[in-house]
């Protein structure tokens, strides 16, 4: 009856029906409970059926629960753009509205290139001289990067897996490596050879989070970003799953010093609760949408764009970051997560492991197989089962297990985490 996401339907177990949520913890409908390691997917903040999260919701249900928004507003969304853009990591001045991470990576591509089309038109009216050059085309994203599964979104992600069938359809993009000390000076050469051409750099900042949670450093990004800047292409942070505080800090823009020109939000923007998209863009960029000609408008929107109800809980996700708790159960799983075992003591398992990294609430590393280190690799599907088995709810991509809790788990649970893991690990 129903076709469920990165489903292989003929071989999938039936889904497991959830019933209720609660804190960490997820039950299903036979009685068993699950501690949610994963935020189901990135997106929860604060725990699951969080009560003032809710009611937040239940009230503004109340009042005003949709409208489209063209030619309409409403406060929730006023109020959320308001809060939002101080907090940003750059010079922000507008956010567009959308309702998922896919859709604002897509608003972000949109937006950087009908911003040199637009500018372009603007120019030839006053410069003759350039008559004949064209809008700005180049598109740059990171190798093994990944942007959502729409089709702008996935033509700036790595080929791979995900991928592979909608190749042909895709539009070109010039994948550059993931910037470290070693070739950033090779890097910047490449970007300064392309110079002008380039409309636009993509990329997920100190995180490739489905690339397999590979982790990077700000310095040599902050280089890369320097040298875009430097010839006017506009910088795009996918901020989807970094938002919020899962690298420690709210953004993980602010480890960078050059600011992005874009910034694209989604999954812990409700707190997880409700599907919400937002792209925050600089005044450049707006101001090159500004015209009498109705040609440069900015054609986009989505039924649903800022949804009243998912405003209102971003709203009241905002609220439960600004209290004292939240800042101690952070830097608690920032610091449990540096006691977890770099080695893990293989007695029994066949397998060791490999490559344990961390970034802020994110923990990560590969259990060593004779498959490759990969997407497919079936060991993840055997580690997600035995965790669950056990209570603990566990999603590696292929051969990387990780672990990225909501903000509410306690010490006693989180711990629970590590020992489960490490058990499976040992039984495999
Ligand atoms: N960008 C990044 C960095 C992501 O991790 C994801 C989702 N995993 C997306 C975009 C797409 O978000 P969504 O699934 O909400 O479309």
């Amino acid at each position: 009856m129903i076709w469920h996401p990165y489903t292989q339907m003929k071989t999938a177990s039936p889904p497991i029906p959830i019933t209720r949520g609660e804190g960490v913890y997820l039950f299903d409908d036979s009685g068993n409970k699950y501690i949610d390691a994963i935020s189901s997917w990135w997106v929860n903040l604060h725990g699951h059926s969080h009560p003032f999260l809710a009611e937040k919701i239940y009230q503004q249900a109340k009042k005003l629960e949709h409208v489209m928004f063209a030619g309409f507003t409403h406060e929730p969304a006023i109020q959320l753009a308001e809060r939002l853009l101080p907090l940003l990591p750059g010079d922000f001045t507008k956010i567009f509205y959308s309702d998922n991470g896919s859709t604002a990576v897509e608003v972000a591509l949109k937006m950087a290139i009908q911003y040199w089309k637009n500018r372009e038109q603007g120019t030839r009216k006053v410069q003759e001289s350039r008559l004949k050059e064209e809008p700005r085309s180049k598109i740059i994203a990171l190798k093994n990067s990944y942007h959502g599964d729409t089709f702008g979104s996935m033509s700036v992600s790595d080929r791979g897996v995900f991928t592979l069938a909608f190749q042909d359809y895709l539009f070109d993009v010039i994948f550059i490596d993931v910037p470290t000390s070693e070739n950033i000076s090779a890097l910047i050469k490449q970007v300064n050879d392309l110079g002008e051409e380039i409309a636009c750099f993509i990329y997920e900042p100190l995180i490739q989070a489905a690339g397999g949670m590979v982790m990077y450093e700000a310095d040599p990004l902050n280089e890369l970003l320097k040298a875009c800047k430097k010839n006017g292409s506009i910088c795009i942070a996918d901020e989807v799953m970094t938002g919020f505080y899962r690298t420690g800090k709210m953004f993980a823009s602010e480890y960078v010093h050059e600011k992005p020109d874009i910034i694209c939000l989604s999954k812990g923007i409700t707190g997880g609760v409700l599907p919400l998209g937002a792209t925050a863009c600089t005044q450049r960029i707006f101001d090159a949408f500004l015209s009498e000609d109705k040609s440069k408008t900015f054609f986009h929107g989505h039924s649903y764009t800022a949804n009243p109800l998912a405003c209102a809980a971003a709203n009241a996700s905002l609220d439960l970051l600004h209290v004292g708790e939240f800042r101690f159960q952070l830097d608690q799983i920032i610091r449990l997560h540096k006691t977890y075992p770099t080695t893990l003591a293989v007695r029994t398992s066949r397998f060791a492991t490999k490559n344990l990294r961390r970034c802020g609430t994110v923990l990560a590393f590969e259990v060593e197989t004779d498959e490759k280190d990969e997407y497919l690799n079936s060991i993840g599907k055997i580690i997600s089962h035995k965790a669950m088995q056990a209570g603990v709810l566990l999603r590696p991509l292929g051969n990387t297990v990780y672990f990225m809790p909501p903000y509410c788990v306690s010490k006693q649970q989180l711990e629970r985490i590590y020992i489960v893991t490490q058990e499976v690990l040992h039984e495999l």
